[in-house]
């Protein structure tokens, strides 16, 4: 058997008519750019984060930079954030010309510690920006709770968590604003580049459309120096059709992601802990392990193909060498990042398949630590 990490060609054969004819009307329309599908997509996509707007941008990393700037932040300001996760969280805040201030995670869910928050606010803090990393929301009560304390923002990152809920309520709707990225892998996926931005707050979702569109209100009349961030037609119209979908595809992803959990109860290896109150939409299957390398190996050997996030945490990137944080700063970040190891999970995955991959990963586990302790 071979199972492959995903799978977009199996989502796209089930799909392909539904698309056709969605690509279909935006060509007869003519409305590459924004337009009605688009329109309607926002509206549609505020309605399933039960959140008031929706604003559809070009990329994930743009929506997360619109965010940014819609809650003040500006150069010499600090956003605390999360090194274990996609350097676009970095860059957005970078982009701003604040300064990303990172801040180690909880081992047992692999996002940011709350209880490591306070001590990293400093007078030029401005917001405080969480990853619902794999789809897994981040603990937000007491993040928001330090946030208002300090007088500083609450951002969600959740570019890998449409549908997510956090005590019962939809990720994306809990911040001052939220960041989703449609890029053809996450969990709702794009045929190209796609974003949005979530908020409750009017005032967020006006600048944040015009912002999206240089900076106009009215056309040609420009108010803010902004953007070409605009989503395209194609886009809305593709996700729109995905959209009716996700509710399934992630209950299917569940359901696959509790069978991993059970079949490998007994392998010696480390997986994440769900709080019973919060709903994790697995956008990837991470479980930890020692030897991580010899596992991969041993796995691409019987046809298992598997993924890594993130081989370097952020912290350690050439590209953020400049704000000094060394090996070690990040302990379980980075403990995080060595042992880390995606396995295939997909909604068209078969329970056969995650049967197989299940299989082998115990016999690598089993094999690699007989290896390990015979040395
Ligand atoms: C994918 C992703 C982004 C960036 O989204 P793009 O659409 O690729 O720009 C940002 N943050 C996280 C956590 C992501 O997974």
């Amino acid at each position: 058997m071979n199972v492959p990490y995903f799978d977009l060609k199996a989502q796209y054969a089930h799909l392909r008519e539904d698309i056709l004819l969605a690509v279909d009307r935006v060509c007869q329309g003519a409305s590459f750019i924004l337009g009605d599908e688009v329109s309607l997509f926002e509206r549609e996509f505020a309605e399933h984060c039960e959140a008031g707007y929706c604003v559809a941008v070009n990329s994930g990393t743009s929506a997360l930079h619109l965010a940014l700037l819609s809650v003040g932040v500006q150069p010499g300001d600090e956003v605390i954030t999360t090194a274990n996760t996609f350097i676009a969280t970095a860059e957005a805040i970078s982009y701003t010309g604040a300064k990303p201030v990172f801040v180690d995670i909880d081992p047992c869910t692999a996002n940011i510690d709350p209880a490591l928050i306070e001590d990293a606010i400093t007078p030029r803090t401005k917001a405080i920006l969480p990853v619902h990393l794999y789809g897994r929301p981040a603990d937000l009560d007491p993040i928001m709770e330090i946030a208002a304390r300090h007088g500083v923002a609450v951002l969600e990152d959740a570019c890998q968590a449409h549908g997510a809920r956090y005590k019962g309520k939809r990720v994306g709707s809990l911040g001052r604003a939220a960041a989703f990225s449609f890029y053809p892998g996450k969990n709702l996926g794009a045929y190209g580049e796609g974003g949005a931005l979530t908020t409750n707050d009017a005032q967020i979702a006006e600048f944040a459309r015009a912002m999206r569109d240089h900076g106009q209100s009215q056309r040609y009349f420009h108010d803010f120096v902004g953007y070409n961030y605009r989503m395209d037609g194609f886009q809305g119209a593709v996700l729109r059709v995905k959209l009716k979908r996700l509710d399934d595809w992630t209950a299917r992803r569940r359901e696959l992601a509790d069978l991993y959990r059970e079949l490998l109860s007994d392998v010696a290896l480390d997986l994440p802990q769900d709080d019973p109150a919060s709903d994790c939409v697995y956008h990837l299957f991470v479980a930890y392990v020692d030897e991580r390398e010899r596992v991969r190996e041993a796995l691409q050997s019987c046809g298992v193909q598997t993924a890594v996030h993130y081989p370097r945490p952020v912290h350690l990137q050439k590209a953020y060498a400049a704000l000094g944080y060394g090996p070690g700063s990040l302990p379980y970040t980075e403990r995080v990042s060595d042992r880390c190891l995606s396995l295939p999970l997909f909604p068209e995955m078969t329970s056969d398949q995650v049967r197989f991959a299940a299989e082998a990963v115990a016999e690598a586990v089993e094999q690699t630590s007989a290896v390990a302790v015979s040395n």
